[in-house]
């Protein structure tokens, strides 16, 4: 197929997208239920305990019986790794780079049967499916441009300039040893294979833990990375719940790590990884209360449009979702009754469906929170301009619905102004001016994503001041989410993040290895 599938051009894909989406999707209803192991290895290892990975679309359906492994299980993957690490470090970076790129060709092969089972699992509908299967093998392959790029990292530098001597030296960035890899499950492809890919291709051996509630996506991920070629032990996956075997796998004997999630867990997992005998890089990609700001000279049908896509995208679980809008006061009704008109034009149902843009939140949890921020919403003084509510009846009462929701009139003082709630809830607020409509966006700790809405000669001043790893303006097919290249905004700032750098961007797969300076006398 031509067409090159993004996230700016996944609104109006070719129809063949959607007849191969349906061929697979068929295929993989009819081989669900299996088991699926752990990989350590590259050989399948079963756990004693088991779970049952059911789908939040439609409770009825288990998807795959998966390992709950435990504190073994984590130490035979970090031995598994660190044997494997002297190997793969000393391939040679061209090899590294031709079995990744292997990897990215097999998850592009597989993109219609991935993309099935990740709308199943996960709740996305088919274009956001595709669209974190697509992006994991983009990603891959970017880090295997940057190292062909940068010729495996080794650079000559200047002469050292001993009197008498000839002397070269050289920078070598090398590889830190064993990679952990924790990822959420809300882009479990891309959050996943992002960082497994960049640690990998520079020489690092990894293991991975998913998400429980998205364990069985990360195992057919994991078979890509297997069926390209890694040697034994070069990546390992295991599975089972955070609290223990992710506790488990935070030691002194992992090298570095990426945790992408929420802020809770991850600043524990700071603090855990301080508690060695030397300094471990851990790149932590966490929460975002993502602020858009529309002044009065914005093209509203755009900002509508894109407030819109990226509150409601995934039903909100977006690292970047648009969850805070501040309107200029001059254009706030007119915004507003556009925003509630597009919003309740959203159908809410089985994501596999053509039709449908809002699938199921992702588990029980995520659906009391919803019931439980909506009351508070209330009692605190906002009122909702659409949504509030649960979906019930039918196949809604079978997984766990609810409907995208904007609140207004909440007091800008209320605490679910700065509380990330990751769920279909977006507050409106009208400010004077737009001085104090980024007065209230910097406020928060977060610092991940941000989208502004009018002329350009304002767009200058918001890129100065706003507190955000990714900033955009201007745009329809988002205003926080998505753009690509630029990929996942894993770089977030302030308490969204410790590495600062975008997983797209240039200055990501370095940090993924440390620099030996190399001089020699001849
Ligand atoms: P989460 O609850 O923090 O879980 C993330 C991962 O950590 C899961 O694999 C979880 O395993 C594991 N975990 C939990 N406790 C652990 C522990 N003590 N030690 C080690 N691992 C542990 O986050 P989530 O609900 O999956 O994802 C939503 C969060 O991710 C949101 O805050 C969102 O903003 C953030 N996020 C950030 C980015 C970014 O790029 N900045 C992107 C996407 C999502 P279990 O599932 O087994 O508990």
């Amino acid at each position: 197929m031509e067409f090159k599938l993004t996230y700016a051009t996944m609104f109006n894909p070719p129809e063949e997208m959607h007849t191969h989406f349906e061929a697979a999707l068929a295929k993989v209803r009819a081989s669900l239920g299996k088991e699926y192991a752990m990989l350590i290895n590259n050989k399948d290892v079963f756990a004693n305990e088991k779970f049952e990975d059911l789908s939040p679309v439609n409770l009825d359906w288990t998807l795959a019986l998966m390992q709950k492994g435990n504190e073994k299980h984590a130490g035979q993957a970090l031995e598994a790794a660190r044997k494997a690490f002297p190997g793969w470090s000393h391939t040679s970076w061209q090899e590294r780079v031709r079995i990744l790129r292997n990897a990215a060709a097999l998850i592009e092969e597989r993109l219609f049967e991935l993309s099935a089972a990740m709308s199943l699992e996960v709740g996305k509908n088919r274009m956001e499916s595709f669209g974190d299967v697509q992006e994991t093998a983009d990603l891959i392959k970017y880090a295997c441009n940057q190292v062909e790029a940068n010729q495996g990292y080794t650079i000559e530098m200047g002469k050292d300039p001993l009197v008498g001597y000839d002397t070269t030296n050289f920078s070598v960035l090398r590889p830190y040893g064993v990679w952990l890899v924790i990822s959420p499950f809300n882009f479990p492809f891309a959050l996943t294979g992002g960082p497994t890919g960049a640690a990998l291709v520079t020489g690092n051996t990894v293991v991975i833990k998913p998400a429980t509630d998205t364990a069985w996506i990360v195992r057919l991920l994991a078979e890509c990375f297997r069926d390209a070629g890694l040697p034994e032990g070069v990546l390992n996956f295991v599975t089972g719940p955070g609290s223990t075997l992710g506790q488990a796998l935070v030691t002194c004997a992992v090298d570095g790590a990426t945790f992408t999630g929420s802020f809770d867990v991850g600043a524990k997992i700071y603090r855990d990884f301080s508690a060695c005998n030397w300094m471990r890089p851990i790149l932590l990609e966490l929460g975002g209360k993502n602020a858009v700001i529309v002044s009065r000279h914005a093209d509203l049908e755009r900002a509508a449009l894109g407030i819109v896509r990226s509150a409601f995208g995934l039903q909100g679980q977006k690292c970047s979702a648009a969850s805070r809008v501040f309107i200029e006061k001059q254009v706030y009704d007119e915004l507003t009754t556009r925003l509630k008109g597009m919003t309740e034009k959203l159908t809410i149902g089985d994501p596999t469906e053509r039709s449908v843009y809002l699938g199921p939140v992702i588990n029980k949890s995520a659906y009391q929170d919803f019931q439980k921020y909506c009351a508070e919403i209330t009692v605190g003084g906002g009122q909702f301009l659409t949504g509030g509510r649960v979906r019930t009846g039918n196949l809604f009462d079978k997984g766990w619905y609810c409907e995208p929701s904007l609140a207004v009139e909440l007091p800008l003082q209320h605490r679910l102004w700065k509380h990330e709630m990751f769920l279909p809830i977006t507050t409106i607020g009208k400010v004077q001016n737009l001085e104090e409509a980024m007065q209230h966006a910097n406020e928060v700790n977060y610092g991940l994503t941000a989208g502004f809405y009018g002329s350009e000669n304002e767009t200058g001043w918001f890129f100065d001041q706003i507190e955000s790893g990714v900033a955009y303006a201007n745009r329809p097919q988002g205003a926080t989410t998505g753009a690509w290249p630029g990929f996942q905004p894993f770089g977030g700032w302030k308490a969204s993040g410790s590495s600062g750098k975008n997983s797209g961007g240039r200055y990501y797969v370095p940090l993924y290895m440390h620099e030996q300076i190399q001089t020699i006398v001849k």
